[in-house]
């Protein structure tokens, strides 16, 4: 298509740059002609670094999109939330998170923290789902992993432990972490015809089938050299994060203590899918507190790809600055 229309401009209008491709619909204006066509594709979804000796490997589910920021987020009134976006030069009325899954080689075990939504995903056109595709751009087998550690069961952490039709173990070899709290409360009944209805299905469907291979995690546990958990509850009854140790060097894998900047810069606030907001908000405080006087890095979860970043204490919240990303 480009080329045919290239064809149609002698070449004293191409050096003239008063040639344009309006005719063929491509580009207004004297804009530069591209002589390659456009790829369209995108880098694989993963990210890889060293931690002291360790070896991480962020990979993505794929996005998250939210209609209406208004909706999602608590505490605050509208006129702020989406001024909050508009001065982070974001929409203000869809919100997008991403679903920042850590893989992690300590040399001794291949550890994943959290899964995605994969099948529990509402609707099958999403763009999310992928981490098996991630997991394989990556060069990571799923039966290589040895622990699925969960910060907690949401639909959109602990969706990606069983195959679609939920008969198939996706990772055959994983013992899988989390909380006793966590497991007991989102397989109350009475959470059927709610909003969280989906996350008790997803624990019914992923985590329930694997109780013979479920660890229980308890706070300040260390659960496997190098990795020591956190309890930071309230967003779930068990909400947990994970410190990350290996040759001097540290990273938290933070789970869902802040699902957007927005957070972070108004602590208080809190978000829809909050079990307790107070409580949420609480440690939300004390983990963003203790990881900037300790200049200790995060991932979180939801944050822009990879999610990798450093929180600074700024004002009455915080701020989160991405760590620079090394492609080479
Ligand atoms: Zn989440």
């Amino acid at each position: 298509m480009l080329g045919r229309n290239l064809v149609s401009f002698d070449r004293r209008q191409l050096l003239s740059g008063a040639a344009t491709l309006a005719a063929g619909g491509l580009i207004g204006g004297s804009a530069a002609i591209a002589k390659a066509p456009m790829l369209g594709t995108l880098a694989p979804a993963f990210y890889r670094f060293k931690l002291g000796t360790m070896e991480a490997t962020v990979i993505s589910d794929g996005p998250l999109n939210f209609p209406d920021a208004g909706k999602i987020f608590l505490r605050a009134p509208d006129a702020d939330i989406r001024k909050l976006l508009a001065d982070e030069l974001l929409p203000t009325d869809a919100v997008r998170m991403e679903q920042n899954i850590l893989v992690l080689n300590t040399g001794d075990k291949l550890v994943m923290f959290d899964t995605g939504l994969y099948s529990m995903k509402p609707n099958p056109s999403l763009p999310s789902g992928r981490i098996l595709k991630s997991l394989g751009e990556a060069g990571i087998k799923p039966e290589d992993i040895d622990a699925i550690v969960l910060t907690h069961p949401h639909i959109d952490h602990a969706g990606g432990i069983m195959s679609e039709d939920g008969k198939t173990r996706l990772f055959p070899n994983a013992q899988i972490y989390t909380t006793e709290a966590d497991f007991n409360f989102w397989q109350n009944e009475k959470l059927i015809g709610t909003p969280a209805e989906s996350s008790r299905n997803t624990v019914l469907k992923n985590i329930v089938p694997n109780k013979d291979r479920l660890v229980m995690v308890k706070d300040g546990q260390e659960i496997i050299p190098g990795i020591q958990a956190i309890a930071s509850n309230g967003h779930t009854v068990g909400h947990t994060s994970y410190m990350i140790s290996s040759g001097g060097k540290s990273l938290c894998f933070t789970g869902d203590i802040a699902h957007h900047s927005i957070l972070l810069r108004r602590p208080k606030m809190a978000i829809t899918f909050d079990t307790d907001g107070d409580m949420a908000s609480a440690s939300r405080i004390r983990m963003c507190d203790m990881l900037s006087s300790q200049k200790i890095p995060a991932l979180i979860f939801h944050l822009p790809w990879p999610g990798i970043g450093n929180i600074v204490k700024d004002g009455e919240g915080f701020r989160f600055v991405p760590v620079p990303l090394h492609p080479v």
